[in-house]
């Protein structure tokens, strides 16, 4: 059926500045890593992109190697894309990646200017698309010097097939010199894509205020450590669950619902009842009450955890107690 976009669409997300960039971000973005691929099924991938825009999810997520197999959930999203959405292309910011090994012989990986411009012409042939709004150079490369991933990205901007880039996976001390490289070519770094999460909090260290003191945006990937900071792990590995699907390409497994892992979400899970919230919910405002953070990233498997997590807006602000609860459960 055809797809009419919720009038109201705008009226409850909140959008939040890019760095300092002129680029407003929905407080949450969708991401296609898993769940968009050739493997999964096309309606429930299409209701989830819908249900996503209809309550004012503005930004969808890709990258080269999403799948599986890889570059399937670019194929997907630009099939759903053509039919649903390619009147709403102005409404939508649209990122890719390169940076993982995606094709046979020594140009279909890492960070080369060979690898990452043939890899954007095949994204965009695959979505269907002339641009893509944001372009990122998925990990850093140690082999190539730095200086040609982000001459490459600079050139990329210049072609007219991306609007901004973006770095992801880049330690503070790299992603500074990057940042500070791009800008010398002329080309800012719009955002900086790292895991955060209640589990994972490496980028407090240095990251953030590098990425702030720059003026560069953050947007945080999964941050429910791909589901176990929600409550459908607290009674056993359900079957429709990321970990009991044997998806592969770095999804989580079922080794890693420890018994310390639960120990902590049951924890977690208190506080996030006391406070009304799902533990998916409290687990996405921990992250969104530091301004600095321009949108997370959220995954999802099914339409109703898009609008449950949306949910997490309606409190992401934490007492000075709840935070010094959180950090003696997480230790
Ligand atoms: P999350 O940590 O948000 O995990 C998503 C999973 O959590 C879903 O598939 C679902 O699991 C479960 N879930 C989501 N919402 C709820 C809810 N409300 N209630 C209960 N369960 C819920 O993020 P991802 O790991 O999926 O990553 C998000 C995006 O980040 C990716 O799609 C990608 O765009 C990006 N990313 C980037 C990387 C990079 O290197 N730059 C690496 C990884 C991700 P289930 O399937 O079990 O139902």
């Amino acid at each position: 059926m055809s797809y009419l976009a919720a009038p109201d669409r705008y009226d409850t997300m909140t959008y939040r500045r890019c760095g300092k960039s002129g680029l407003l971000l929905p407080a949450l973005s969708l991401g296609l890593w898993h769940n968009f691929g050739a493997i999964d099924d096309l309606d429930n991938a299409r209701q989830m992109l819908r249900t996503a825009f209809d309550h004012g999810i503005t930004h969808f997520d890709l990258a080269n190697n999403y799948g599986p197999p890889p570059g399937s959930a670019e194929s997907s999203f630009g099939q759903l894309f053509q039919q649903d959405f390619v009147t709403h292309r102005d409404e939508l910011i649209i990122s890719t990646k390169a940076g993982y090994t995606m094709w046979a012989g020594p140009y279909g990986d890492w960070g080369s200017k060979k690898y990452l411009v043939s890899s954007l012409d095949q994204s965009l042939r695959r979505m269907g698309l002339d641009y893509v709004d944001i372009f990122y150079h998925h990990r850093p490369d140690p082999n190539t010097p730095l200086e040609e991933t982000m001459v490459a990205l600079d050139g990329i901007v210049r072609s007219g097939k991306a609007l901004y880039v973006g770095i992801s996976n880049y330690g503070a001390r790299e992603a500074k010199q990057a940042i500070q490289m791009l800008r010398e070519l002329g080309t800012p770094c719009l955002i900086h894509q790292p895991r955060y999460s209640l589990f994972d909090r490496w980028v407090e260290k240095k990251l953030l205020h590098v990425l702030h003191h720059e003026g560069v945006g953050c947007i945080p990937f999964s941050p429910l450590a791909q589901g176990l900071l929600t409550n459908k792990y607290l009674a056993g590995i359900p079957a429709d669950s990321r970990a009991a699907s044997h998806r592969g390409n770095g999804a989580l497994e079922e080794g890693a619902v420890t018994e310390d892992k639960l120990r902590k979400i049951r924890a977690l899970n208190e506080i996030a009842q006391q406070r009304g919230q799902s533990l998916a919910q409290f687990a996405l405002a921990w992250i969104l009450k530091d301004p600095r953070i321009s949108s997370v990233l959220i995954g999802a498997s099914k339409p109703a955890q898009i609008v449950d997590s949306i949910g997490c807006l309606k409190n992401i602000s934490f007492s000075a107690g709840e935070l010094k609860k959180i950090n003696g459960i997480l230790g």
